[in-house]
């Protein structure tokens, strides 16, 4: 490995989970205040997330998916309740810590891909390095790379790309920091059935080979199949927690 890191990162690194827990969200509610009408998107969420699992969070439009998403990786701060990022509680971190973490440590997978449309692939994917400071593990790069199939589209611009290629894209950019847990919100509702499915099997793979842990919105049953777990939310709660019934015969 040829990875150097800046002394705030080391930190970071240096405390590490140990129980095997990648995320956990304790009694988390997010209220939101729309127009002097307060709307409870998240109403004492509890969930831990073990390292190493493929988690889909399903429910209705509206249900505080996106929401919990977006609290349990510190892009938003809850109302109440506790959120730790391996053996970090997110409330106690100042901002800047918390871009720190979020940088070193979270992974991120849009519905729409997200990538910088004036940098080529290579320099899409290496971006969450440099703005860490982290010097490209070029071994662990070119496996990424190599696994999601874009090694022969390296400079080629996102806009030249499909969308499965620009997801997949997406994929090795949010891997390249080797975060503890991948984010992803509906990464495959902007794909065709046959790409998504290919998408889908690449996550999946990422899980079983990498012992990568992965939280993924969606509100389609055949995506979340590809899941170890389903979590169900209906305003806000979590109404079902599960098995995903298909777990790894999808694909
Ligand atoms: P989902 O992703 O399951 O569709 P969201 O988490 O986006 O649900 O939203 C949950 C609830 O919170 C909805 O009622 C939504 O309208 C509300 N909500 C989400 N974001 C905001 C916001 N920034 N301001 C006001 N209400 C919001
Ligand atoms: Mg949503």
């Amino acid at each position: 490995m040829s990875v150097t890191i800046d002394p705030g990162l080391e930190i970071v690194r240096a405390a590490s989970p140990s129980d095997g827990t990648a995320v956990r969200v304790e009694r988390i509610t997010r209220i939101y205040d729309a127009g002097g009408q307060p709307v409870v998107a998240l109403d004492g969420v509890d969930a831990t997330f073990a390292s190493g699992t493929f988690t889909a969070v399903m429910g209705a439009s509206g249900s505080g998916k996106s929401t919990l998403l977006q609290t349990a990786a510190g892009l938003e701060r809850p109302t109440s309740g506790r959120v730790w990022i391996g053996a970090h509680e997110l409330s106690r971190l100042s901002e800047a810590a918390l871009t720190r973490l979020r940088r070193n440590e979270i992974g991120f997978v849009f519905q729409q891909f997200n990538l910088v449309g004036a940098l080529t692939v290579e320099e899409n994917i290496t971006l969450p390095l440099r703005l860490s400071g982290v010097r490209p593990d070029r071994r662990w790069l070119a496996e990424i790379v190599e696994r999601v199939g874009v090694a022969d589209r390296l400079h080629h611009r996102p806009v030249e790309l499909s969308g499965g290629q620009q997801q997949r894209v997406a994929i090795a950019r949010a891997l390249a920091i080797r975060p503890t847990v991948v984010f992803a919100d509906e990464p495959t509702a902007a794909l065709d059935s046959q790409t998504a499915a290919d998408v889908l099997a690449l996550l999946r793979s990422i899980v079983d080979d990498h012992d990568q842990t992965i939280i993924m919105v969606t509100h389609d049953p055949l995506t979340a199949s590809y899941a170890d777990r389903m979590l169900a939310l209906a305003d806000g709660r979590i109404v079902a927690d599960s098995p995903s019934t298909l777990a790894g015969g999808a694909a």
